[in-house]
C-alpha cells in the first residue's frame, strides 16, 4: 500500500470514482464518505457513494444521502457503476468481509483501491494506496486531513463541514473518549469558523427518534439489564421478539450500550441483540480493558480499544452463557 500522499498529484485528473464503507453505516461512515463525495465532486470527479447496506434515521439528514447507494436495494445498478470505477475508496473499514454482501464484490475488483480508515489490524495487501492510523478519533478526521493536506482546505464548505463534525460526534462520544485529542477541536475550531451550526448536528443526530424507541429503551434497562457487580460488568441480552413487538428499525439500538456505562464502577458493557442472520455483540470498557482483543478471541469480532463488536452463530441463550464463562476466565482484567 503506497502513502495516501502518493494519490494527491492524481487528483486533478477527472475519473469515475465509487466510495463505501462498512455496512450499517454510523454517522463516521456516512459522514466521511459524503464529506468525501462533496470534496471529489468540486474537483470534477464522478463519484457515487454505494453503502453495503440500509442506514438509520439518525444519517438519513446529511446533506447528500439522498444520492447514497443501498447495495443491497439496487444490486445490478451498484455493480455496474462498480464495474466502471477507476478509483475505489474505501472509509471506516480495514478489511472486506465488513461490507457484507459486497464483500465478494469488492474483491473481485480490479481498480485502484485507496483505504482511509482508524480500525486495527487493517489487511494493507487489499488496497494500493491509503493510510491507516488508529490515533485517529475518526475517519471524519482523516477526511479533513486529507482534504487540508493535499492543499485544497478552501473547498472545505458547509455540507463538508456538516458531514466531518457528525462523524467526529459521533466516534468521539460527543468528545468524551480519549480519542479527542487536542487536533480534534483545533479542527472543529476551524469548522465553527467556516460557519458550522453544530447545534443543528446534535439535533440530527440524538434528537431524531420516534417514541416507540424511547419506550423500548426504558423496557430494556428495566428487564433485559443484568448487572454483574463480581466483575464491575453489565450485560443486555434482547431477544428477538423485543424488537418485533417496538418495531425497532436499523439504527434505534445505537448508543443503548452506553448506558450501563453510567453505573458507578463499570468497567465493561456487554450488548448482545438477536438479529436475524446472527447474535450481535457490542462491547464497551472504561480504562485497561481491551475490547478489541475480547471481541477478536472470542466472538468473531474486533474494534478498538474501549469498544468493539463481534457475532455469533449460536442461540442468543448459548451465547449469553459463552461471554459469561468468558467473563470468568477473563475475570481479573476487570478488578
Ligand atoms: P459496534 O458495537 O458499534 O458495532 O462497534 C464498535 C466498534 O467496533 C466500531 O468502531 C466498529 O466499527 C467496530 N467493529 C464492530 N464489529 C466489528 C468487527 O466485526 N470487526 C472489526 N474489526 N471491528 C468491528
Ligand atoms: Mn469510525
Amino acid at each position: 500500500m503506497q502513502p495516501i500522499q502518493d494519490i494527491f498529484p492524481l487528483l486533478n485528473q477527472p475519473r469515475r470514482i465509487v466510495i463505501t464503507t462498512h455496512q450499517k453505516p454510523d454517522a463516521d461512515a456516512m459522514g466521511s464518505s459524503l464529506a468525501l463525495r462533496h470534496f471529489l465532486v468540486q474537483l470534477g470527479h464522478t463519484v457515487t457513494v454505494i453503502s453495503p447496506t440500509n442506514w438509520a434515521g439518525w444519517v438519513d439528514w446529511m446533506p447528500g444521502t439522498r444520492e447514497v447507494m443501498d447495495y443491497e436495494r439496487d444490486r445490478q445498478k451498484a455493480e455496474a457503476i462498480l464495474d466502471q470505477a477507476e478509483w475505489l475508496f474505501c472509509l471506516d473499514f480495514n478489511i472486506f468481509h465488513r461490507t457484507k454482501s459486497l464483500t465478494e464484490k469488492l474483491k473481485q475488483l480490479t481498480c485502484t483501491k485507496i483505504l482511509i480508515d482508524h480500525h486495527q489490524e487493517p489487511d494493507i495487501p487489499s488496497f494500493n494506496y491509503g493510510i491507516s492510523d488508529t490515533s485517529k478519533s475518526s475517519t471524519c478526521e482523516m477526511i479533513y486531513d486529507f482534504i487540508v493536506d493535499s492543499g485544497n482546505r478552501d473547498k472545505i464548505n458547509e455540507e463538508i463541514g456538516e458531514c466531518i463534525y457528525a462523524g467526529v460526534v459521533g466516534d468521539t462520544g460527543s468528545f468524551r473518549f480519549s480519542s479527542a485529542h487536542a487536533g480534534v477541536h483545533t479542527l472543529v475550531a476551524d469548522l465553527k469558523t467556516r460557519g458550522l451550526n453544530h447545534g443543528k448536528i446534535h439535533e440530527g443526530l440524538f434528537d431524531n427518534f420516534l417514541e416507540n424507541r424511547l419506550r423500548f429503551i426504558g423496557h430494556v434497562l428495566l428487564h433485559r439489564m443484568e448487572i454483574l457487580y463480581e466483575y464491575n460488568a453489565a450485560l443486555i441480552a434482547i431477544p428477538k421478539n423485543d424488537i418485533l413487538k417496538f418495531h425497532i428499525r436499523t439504527g434505534d439500538t445505537e448508543g443503548l450500550v452506553n448506558f450501563p456505562q453510567s453505573i458507578q464502577g463499570i468497567k465493561l458493557v456487554a450488548l448482545v441483540i438477536d438479529r436475524d442472520e446472527e447474535r450481535k455483540w457490542s462491547f464497551r470498557s472504561k480504562g485497561q480493558f481491551d475490547c478489541n482483543t475480547f471481541a477478536r478471541n472470542y466472538f468473531e469480532g474486533g474494534g478498538h480499544y474501549n469498544a468493539a463488536g463481534g457475532r455469533s452463530s449460536e442461540s442468543i441463550e448459548k451465547t449469553v452463557e459463552r461471554f459469561k464463562a468468558v467473563l470468568k476466565e477473563n475475570a481479573t482484567l476487570l478488578q
